[in-house]
């Protein structure tokens, strides 16, 4: 049987570096995108490599549609097919609501929602009955537990209209639509030795942050043959931040 593909976006560092070292683990191709971190996708790429899989990085700015595109079309050019697409990229965005600019608005928005939005467009034209499309939300767009936040919660809870409408739209083909909420998870978006990580813990159920690794394994189950009858779901892997 051809070996399943996957492409995850932002998979240079942290959660979607987890999530690509793990979907090669699994036994997929990787393609990842990344934005400026050509060093770390190439680390990530190696990872990959290093499990038997086969990997690539494109440079695909999540504010830049064709370059969305473009990536997808990297992907099947290079591994001729695609099975998987996890859209992780994200930035935190946030800070007094007064200060928030129109154009943290619409990069937030861009790499939130509209890229998101682009590269599922894009990928499911290439996939068949098993196909995935696995978004990573977070538990800020179920429950926002301190103020500064609201452009951030605001941009990842639409990936719940996202995620239901493609499930609506592509389960007669026999895809499926997920979202995945980390919580607190120890990146170098939100390190668990920064400044907010004490009160960050605090928030959660069982007192402490999530590695990148637990979520990269949720994402897995949803890609693999395990999630086959689970669609338009949101799983929250937060140590219990929205409990
Ligand atoms: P990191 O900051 O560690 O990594 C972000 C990744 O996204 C990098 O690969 C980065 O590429 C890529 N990226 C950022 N902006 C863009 C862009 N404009 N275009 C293309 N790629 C981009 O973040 P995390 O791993 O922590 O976060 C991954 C996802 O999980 C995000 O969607 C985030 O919002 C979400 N999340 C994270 C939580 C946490 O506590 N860490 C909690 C809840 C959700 P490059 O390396 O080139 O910069």
């Amino acid at each position: 049987m051809a070996r399943r593909v996957a492409l995850v976006t932002g998979g240079s560092r942290g959660i979607g570096a987890a999530i690509a070292r793990r979907l090669a683990s699994d036994g997929m191709d990787v393609g990842i995108t990344y934005e400026h971190a050509v060093h770390r996708a190439a680390e990530t790429v190696a990872a990959v490599k290093a499990v038997g899989a086969r990997g690539t990085a494109v440079a695909a700015p999540a504010t830049d549609p064709a370059a969305l595109a473009g990536a997808v079309d990297h992907v099947v050019a290079t591994f001729g097919r695609l099975d998987v697409l996890v859209n992780n990229a994200g930035i935190a965005v946030y800070g007094p609501l007064e200060a928030v600019t129109l154009e943290d608005l619409d990069r937030a928005l861009a790499v939130h929602v509209r890229a998101c939005f682009v590269l599922a467009q894009a990928a499911v034209r290439h996939m068949g009955e098993g196909g995935r499309v696995i978004n990573i939300g977070s538990s800020l767009a179920e429950r926002v537990p301190y103020p500064g936040w609201t452009l951030y919660a605001m941009s990842k809870s639409a990936l719940s209209g996202l995620t239901k409408g493609l499930a609506r739209d592509l389960g007669p083909r026999g895809i499926t639509a997920n979202l995945v909420h980390p919580g607190s998870t120890d990146t170098e978006m939100n390190p668990a030795d920064g400044p907010d990580a004490e009160e960050e813990r605090q928030y959660t159920a069982l007192n402490r942050y999530c590695t990148p690794d637990d979520i990269a394994a949720t994402v897995a189950h949803l890609a693999g043959d395990g999630g086959r009858n689970i669609t338009g779901a949101a799983i929250a892997v937060d140590a219990g931040t929205t409990a």
